[in-house]
């Protein structure tokens, strides 16, 4: 500790304004305590409804909020741009990529994940994840464009490279795009493409498992499978990736020519491990101890995607936001009394609000664990629970609005292409034919 008056000096650094570091500098804030969060993007994003961000259904604004803005209240709270490339356990310094480093008595590290292509980091370009505003906006780009120029190609070969679309894992994320896709396509080729028949339109989910939503009770991947199949998604499992390129993708043998494709196969913890040199666990996330700290170093705590802690069973906890929250929480919680002097001992524990995903319109799964719901109530459910979740009443009131408006006239507002990325991602031919001779109308 750097001074004899721990609870007016003490520094704290929190490393990510995530789920997890966003809940620890709230439970922070108006405590004394001098609290300086860094993250290398300025705002805090709501990833659970990034996939809406990517099929046109909100804008990015929606579900993304300054950091300073949501902190700003707090005047025992700095905030930082920056990016942390390492830490120095030993000096107490947390080194930033400018050169520069951070002082602190206390370091939470919520640094989230990222995705994993195993191995396969030449395929990013081609499959982006769905991790960031750029990444949404750039699925959203290549999607939009792919309709924009089938409604204008006359080679069946091109209109079915375009028309085709892949989304690699079968996770919540592969399933929520997957739907989203295969609804966006139909009501807009319903409403405003001329040229393009639904049939066209090719939506695959490849999972390299024997089933979708593995984390999920069977029951509940067998209906979430069946629905996608209705609304006229293939779902391929058991069927692993083996190349990706500009135009194409391999199932083995067998090659998808496709320019849409979005990767939601695996994710990995942020290099928080190689920054303490310790060894990473599972999917490179650092083993906690019960009260989170990294081992050894009580003054070193570990949250969100990027920490490995345990239930009471011994079983890892999820990669999940609620338990990247209640972290966070928590590690407020014991900070804020070591730093009065009193002792803090129970461990951390996890509770489970439920496990959910959405499919499509008016449906939905959830898993409590004892029990399970599907269908158009747990799809009510999800609605309500992720305005809840958004970070403030503004943003909650303007994805309502946005839901509701589109839940009664199907439209989505946000189907704009955005001109930045067609420059350097678009590798899509051009059509074969010129503007003023479009194919006939045909649904
Ligand atoms: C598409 C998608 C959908 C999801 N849907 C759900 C869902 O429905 N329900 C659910 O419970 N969970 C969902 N999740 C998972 C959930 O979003 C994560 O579990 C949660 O975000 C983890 O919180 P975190 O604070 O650990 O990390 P994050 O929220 O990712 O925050 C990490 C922060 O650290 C910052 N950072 C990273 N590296 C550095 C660095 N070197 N220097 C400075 N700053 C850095 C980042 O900029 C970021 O702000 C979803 C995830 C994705 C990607």
């Amino acid at each position: 500790m750097s001074t004899h008056d721990p609870y007016t000096h003490s520094q704290v650094v929190i490393i990510g304004a995530g789920f997890a570091g966003l809940a620890c500098a709230k439970g922070l804030g108006k405590s004394g305590i001098t609290v300086t969060v860094v993250d290398r993007r300025n705002h805090n994003l709501f990833q659970p409804l990034l996939y809406q961000v990517a099929t046109a259904a909100l804008s990015p604004a929606d579900i993304a909020e300054p950091v300073r803005r949501t902190l700003g209240r707090y005047d025992n709270i700095r905030v930082l741009l920056g990016e942390v490339v390492g830490i120095d356990s030993t000096g107490h310094r947390v080194l930033l990529k400018d050169g520069t480093s951070l002082p602190y008595d206390d370091l939470v590290i919520a640094t989230g994940s990222e995705y994993n292509y195993f191995g396969n980091d030449g395929w990013k370009p081609f499959a982006p994840g769905l991790k960031t505003i750029h990444e949404a906006r750039l699925i959203r780009h290549r999607l939009l464009s792919a309709f924009e120029r089938a409604e204008r190609a006359t080679d069946p070969a091109i209109r079915k490279r375009l028309l085709t679309f892949a989304i690699i894992g079968g996770g919540p994320t592969g399933v929520e795009m997957a739907g989203a896709i295969s609804e966006l396509a139909r009501q807009m080729i319903h409403h405003d493409f001329k040229a393009i028949n639904k049939n066209e339109v090719d939506v695959l989910l490849i999972e390299a498992g024997p089933r979708i939503l593995a984390a999920f009770p069977e029951k509940l991947a067998a209906y979430a499978h069946a629905y996608l199949t209705d609304i006229g998604v293939r779902v391929l499992t058991g069927r692993s990736v083996t190349k990706i390129d500009a135009d194409s993708l391999s199932l083995g043998d067998e090659r998808i020519e496709t320019i849409c494709i979005v990767w939601g196969a695996g994710v990995r913890a942020s290099p928080a491990a190689r920054w303490l040199g310790v060894e990473g666990g599972q999917q490179g996330r650092i083993p906690v101890e019960p009260d989170l700290s990294l081992p050894g170093h009580p003054d070193i705590a570990v949250i969100g995607d990027t920490a490995l802690a345990t239930d009471e069973d011994g079983k890892p906890l999820p990669a999940l936001a609620q338990v990247a929250k209640q972290q966070g929480e928590y590690v407020a919680d014991r900070l804020r009394h070591k730093l009065t002097g009193r002792t803090h001992t129970a461990p951390f524990r996890f509770h489970n609000r439920g496990n959910t995903a959405v499919i499509g319109r008016n449906a939905a799964i959830f898993d409590f664990g004892s029990w399970t719901l599907k269908g158009r109530m747990a799809w009510f459910l999800w609605a309500l629970v992720h305005v809840y979740l958004l970070v403030n009443f503004e943003k909650r009131l303007l994805v309502s609005i946005q839901w509701i408006t589109r839940y009664f006239t199907r439209q989505r507002s946000a189907r704009l292409i955005d001109e930045n990325h067609g420059r350097d991602d678009d590798t899509s031919d051009p059509p074969d034919k010129p503007f003023e001779n479009p194919p006939a109308a045909g649904r």
